[in-house]
């Protein structure tokens, strides 16, 4: 597509997007003057409320008042039951089997609970590979399951770094530390998308080369999951764990999702945490010793669900089914990405002063260009606060702007266009 500077255009671009009604499902916060919406760009961080997730979080209460104790069995949606409302939709946004699949606890929770499955080091076969500035949570999860297992992190974590002078990583140079890696490899664990960069991690490949030398592969997909196409299933992928509150428009704090291949679904032996709500299901209420997983992923449950985020998450999932999903938000996506690519472009700065790190190719990439401001960085990112365009700031010099193809539409990346183009003057 051949993109157009003007507001005309963007106004076009909207007038014929299928998908132009779903801004209305959602709540967008007022910008600081009071008068207008502001521009969100910041779904990478925390997604938008979407209007239906109140009633749904009302109808829960309701049934705690009306039903109390026995919410858990009765009533339209027995909570006992709940997290498989959650599984049909989540399935469909990581391309897995539903058995594959299933919604509990946080993010971090989850990595670490799913690593002590996926990460069992042997004497020889102990190292894990980890990209270089990942999620600082995922590195503090990995370093102390090292320790756990009585190894030294700077010994048993490899980290993938770029290239001198580059931002991100080649996708060749990580299978190649893959192979280097070998027989000493144990496990993978990558972002499924950089949060930092935005670069997107070819997975199939990774999933490939890492079962080449015997590794087990899985990825933490907090910047991926309903933010691009993911088969998760198809390719083969180990284990992976995401939130629900970036891309997938759940709330703060919201359940994360699990998936662990369905070659591991009845294996009762593959050693994990155990807690109740993982146990046979038939059998859970008999209270009996002896832990006897149930089939797949909901086989790592450990505890009653959290019912009130997971009905927001049930309320938002449909948003997403209801717009077509991943096939139809990143042809949209793919669009307004590449028009804010364009209009940054246009600014015509030196990369000595401002560059964007994320990958130029669509298939390297999500919604979100992280701009790495050389100079004034600060200056930059509080001249798009005033003028009421939300993105955010990582530490030491990046902005992050993600349009988001569910609720921003082509005006708005017209309108950070010209707030950036503003500030490109006085430079
Ligand atoms: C957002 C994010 C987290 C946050 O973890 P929580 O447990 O949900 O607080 C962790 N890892 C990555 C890669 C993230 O992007």
């Amino acid at each position: 597509m051949t993109f157009e500077p003007t507001l005309d255009f963007a106004r076009r671009l909207d007038a014929q997007d299928p998908l132009r009604e779903f801004r209305q499902h959602f709540l967008i916060p007022p910008a600081p003057d009071g008068t207008r919406e502001s521009l969100y760009f910041c779904g990478n961080s925390l997604g938008l409320q979407p209007r239906t997730a109140r009633a749904a979080v009302e109808r829960q209460l309701l049934n705690w008042q009306e039903l109390a104790v026995e919410g858990h069995f009765k009533g339209e949606t027995p909570w006992m039951h709940f997290h498989q409302r959650l599984q049909e939709a989540t399935a469909q946004v990581v391309g897995a089997r539903p058995l594959e699949v299933v919604v509990m606890n946080n993010l971090t929770t989850n990595l670490h609970l799913l690593l002590v499955s996926f990460y069992q080091p042997t004497a020889t076969r102990y190292k894990v590979l980890m990209e270089a500035g990942a999620f600082p949570s995922d590195q503090y999860a990995l370093e102390s399951q090292v320790r756990l297992h009585g190894l030294r992190p700077d010994d048993a974590i490899v980290e993938l770094t770029p290239r001198p002078g580059e931002h991100t990583l080649r996708p060749e140079d990580v299978l190649a530390k893959i192979e280097e890696l070998g027989d000493s490899l144990c496990t993978i664990i990558m972002g499924g998308i950089n949060y930092y960069t935005g670069q997107v991690y070819d997975m199939a490949a990774i999933t490939r080369a890492g079962h080449a030398v015997g590794a087990q592969v899985g990825f933490d997909l907090a910047h991926a999951a309903g933010n691009i196409p993911l088969h998760l299933h198809d390719w083969d992928v180990d284990f992976a764990c995401w939130c629900s509150y970036k891309y997938l428009n759940s709330g703060p704090g919201g359940v994360s999702g699990v998936f662990v291949h369905e070659r591991f679904a009845d294996q009762p032996e593959l050693l994990r945490l155990a807690g109740w709500w993982g146990h046979d299901e038939q059998e859970r209420f008999k209270m009996r010793k002896g832990f006897r997983p149930m089939r797949g992923a909901a086989g790592w449950q450990l505890s009653n669900g959290a019912i009130l985020t997971m009905a927001v998450h049930e309320a938002a999932l449909a948003e997403h089914v209801a717009a077509g999903g991943m096939p139809a938000l990143r042809r949209k996506s793919e669009q307004l990405t590449g028009y804010l690519e364009f209009l940054i472009q246009r600014l015509n700065l030196p990369t000595s002063r401002l560059e964007i790190i994320t990958p130029q190719d669509p298939a390297q990439r999500g919604c979100q260009l992280s701009l790495l401001v050389h100079q004034n960085g600060r200056d930059l990112f509080e001249h798009l606060m005033a003028a009421g365009v939300i993105g955010d700031w990582r530490e030491p010099n990046v902005i992050r702007l993600a349009p988001v193809p569910l609720y921003n539409t082509f005006e708005d990346v017209y309108h950070v266009g010209e707030v950036l183009a503003e500030w490109a003057a006085r430079q």
